[in-house]
């Protein structure tokens, strides 16, 4: 281990945010799209690239010195003797995140609860997911619903909804299909490409779903290789256009792993590491055969398979190894002259574009797990991106993890058969600076302090706008001399979203489905849409006429939410899922606006609907101010969420469709 504030070895990349302005690792401040990065303060440039770094020795000084121990000073003794209270975590749940979080907290001199509280915490740490403790109040590091919207299924359809409407900007994740329903999609699209371009020679990559850690992954050049034999039916799967022209750094595959803080869903705010770790293949590379497609050690860079070759190299050094960080590759790629702050930039497109794909369907399971109204946690969470890079720098999404390994150790064979849990320092400088970060990000105590400091600076308009211009980490220079923040480096996350929403916001169609969606759910906790409800967004939004009677709103219904269903991928409840109504709107939209291309179509219907739903919200309202003054009034407005019960969406799904109502549906389907 490199002892606190030594230099960092080679070309010193380690550490994005020390480098000087234009060097390979220091983000920029210009949006994406314009060769820019991640931002950084002038108080980040200032320290140069030597010494002591943002992200590596503080917290190493930490444990080896105890510079931040528990106790030395603050805490509750603090809040005693006049001092601010320190932050309350609960650490009983955080698993194998737990040492790199103790770290942060020490660092931050917050109290840890590592078996739990009887009164609340301000934050709960959560190693698995948003449900490993029953938590009302506080904030979570996991919301509900992301394990599942990140899975290989769910996110595939996530991103290609996206793709169906925006392809271009969303060509950075591989042409994929979802098995087992879309076999035959595979096999025809496949041989149709192949009889186009008969030089193509494609590979392709099948990945179970809700594997992890290249289990059960296998490439195959046919898909007649497919390994049907019941498997198949039997595990899910997705088969991916297998990326056959990586970039090599050493002559070896790698990916990287990118830290990203999707810090709020409502409003959307997303950070992003400003350093992350690339794994490296444990075999020089070569493009795949039909010899060498089962060499996972050249073809799948997943830590957890490459650390039993015997080619693994562990390091301490960010710069060499089979584990380094990702600044260390920016420094090797700027010095082959490669263009690495667009090489950024695109990075943070790809992470705000895949964000974006993914929250509409978090949204529903947020309003399920945590109704408006009703006491309960804040969510934040920590996300792993793996990242491959083209030959040209181009970055292509793999996939997202909702749990990335947090782990700062790793295991090593001291002898044959006898394993020993060591430090890994290159983790350790990566994990604990974005834990650590997150934590300083959504400190509630700061929030408070904000609050205060915005009551008095209102009267101070000068003062007000300096704070608000320096940003998160410029406020943490504005904290009290006793505050730990002042000691701390800047901070290694730095925000994407909304910073950048002006270039992305417009891609953002799904969302404003799903708040109608959700709108229409009706009853509280529930992420399905009845047949009711369905009927009474069509009816509000004034989306059925005479070419489209409620005859065939029924059967769009029926016919859409059947298909989903038997896609099985959630029997729990009944009714039309998101991603089911996103098709039946994107259908309404085809039908109605019929020249236009889709995005164009959907974004139109979505302003009808809107439209028509603020000026039956302004009748409502003058309906229930007539209402209040005819206080014995009989008849009162109607509600958007008809009283709805999982019995009343039961009858009309279980009803068979006459073909005559399809036939009347298909008259009119897009
Ligand atoms: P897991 O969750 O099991 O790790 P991934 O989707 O991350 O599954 O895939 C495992 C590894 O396979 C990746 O780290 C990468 O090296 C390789 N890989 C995955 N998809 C592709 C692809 N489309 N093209 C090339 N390599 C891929």
């Amino acid at each position: 281990m490199e002892p606190a504030g030594a230099p960092p070895q080679g070309c010193a990349p380690a550490r994005e945010a020390e480098e000087p302005p234009g060097s390979p690792a220091l983000p920029a401040e210009e949006p994406p799209g314009e060769g820019a990065l991640p931002a950084a303060t002038g108080r980040e440039r200032g320290r140069g690239c030597r010494g002591a770094g943002p992200q590596g020795p503080p917290e190493r000084a930490a444990r080896g010195r105890g510079r931040w121990a528990p106790g030395r000073r603050g805490g509750e003794e603090g809040a005693r003797d006049g001092r601010r209270p320190r932050v309350t975590v609960d650490s009983s749940k955080a698993k194998t995140s737990l040492e790199a979080l103790k770290i942060s907290l020490r660092q931050l001199r917050w109290r840890e609860f590592p078996f739990g509280r009887r009164l609340p915490c301000d934050i709960y740490w959560h190693g698995v997911s948003f449900h490993d403790n029953d938590i009302f109040s506080g904030q979570v590091n996991k919301f509900p619903g992301m394990t599942e919207m990140v899975r290989k299924i769910t996110l595939s359809r996530a991103v290609r909804t996206m793709q169906d409407l925006f392809p271009l900007e969303y060509n950075f994740y591989p042409r994929s299909w979802i098995l087992p329903e879309e076999f035959p999609l595979f096999v025809a699209e496949v041989r149709m490409m192949k009889d186009s371009d008969p030089s193509w020679k494609p590979t392709f990559i099948v990945k179970p779903d809700g594997g992890c850690q290249g289990d059960g992954i296998y490439l195959i050049k046919d898909p007649s290789d497919i390994r049907l034999a019941g498997s198949i039916q039997s595990r899910p799967a997705v088969v991916q256009e297998y990326i056959c022209k990586p970039l090599l750094v050493d002559k070896l595959k790698f990916d990287i792993r990118l830290y990203v803080l999707l810090k709020s869903l409502e409003p959307l705010e997303i950070y992003i590491a400003k350093d992350g770790l690339s794994r490296f293949c444990t075999e020089p590379y070569q493009e795949p055969t039909l010899k060498n497609l089962h060499q996972v050690f050249m073809h799948l860079t997943n830590y957890s398979l490459n650390i039993h070759s015997g080619n693994f190299i562990h390091s301490d050094n960010a710069n060499t190894g089979s584990k380094r960080t990702f600044s260390s590759i920016l420094c090797k790629l700027s010095s082959r002259g490669a263009d690495v702050k667009k090489l950024w930039s695109d990075i943070i497109s790809l992470v705000i574009k895949t964000i974006i794909a993914l929250t509409p369907e978090l949204k529903v399971y947020y309003q399920s797990d945590i109704p408006a109204g009703k006491p309960g946690p804040t969510c934040f969470q920590i996300l792993g991106f793996d990242i491959l890079l083209l030959k040209n720098l181009k970055p292509m999404l793999l996939e997202v993890n909702a749990n990335p390994s947090m782990r700062i150790e790793h295991e090593q064979e001291l002898s044959p058969g006898v394993f020993e849990n060591v430090p890994s320092p290159v983790d350790e400088e990566v994990k604990v600076a974005v834990i650590r970060d997150t934590l300083r990000l959504v400190d509630p105590q700061k929030k408070k302090r904000k609050d205060t400091q915005c009551q008095t600076l209102e009267h101070v308009p000068e003062a007000k706008e300096e704070l608000l211009e320096a940003g998160p980490a410029g406020r943490a220079e504005c904290d009290t001399p006793q505050s730990p923040e002042a000691e701390l480096p800047s901070l290694c996350l730095k925000q994407v979203f909304p910073k950048y929403a002006k270039q992305f916001n417009y891609l953002r169609l799904v969302d404003r489905v799903a708040a109608l969606f959700i709108r229409f759910l009706g009853v509280k906790g529930t992420t399905k849409l009845g047949p009711t409800g369905f009927r009474t967004f069509i009816r509000n939004c004034k989306l059925s006429n005479s070419n489209f009677s409620m005859a065939s709103v029924d059967i769009l219904y029926i016919d859409i939410t059947r298909r989903w269903n038997s896609m099985g991928i959630d029997h729990k409840e009944s009714g039309m899922c998101l991603q089911a109504f996103v098709e039946a709107f994107f259908c309404l939209a085809q039908k109605k606006y019929k020249s236009l291309p889709l995005h164009e179509q959907v974004a139109s219907l979505i302003d009808f609907c809107e439209d028509h739903l603020a000026a039956l919200d302004e009748r409502r309202l003058v309906c229930g101010r007539g209402l209040v003054e005819r206080r014995n009034a009989v008849v009162p407005c109607q509600s958007d969420g008809l009283p709805l019960t999982p019995a009343a969406h039961a009858p009309l799904l279980h009803r068979t469709a006459t073909s005559s109502k399809f036939t009347d549906y298909r008259s009119h389907r897009c």
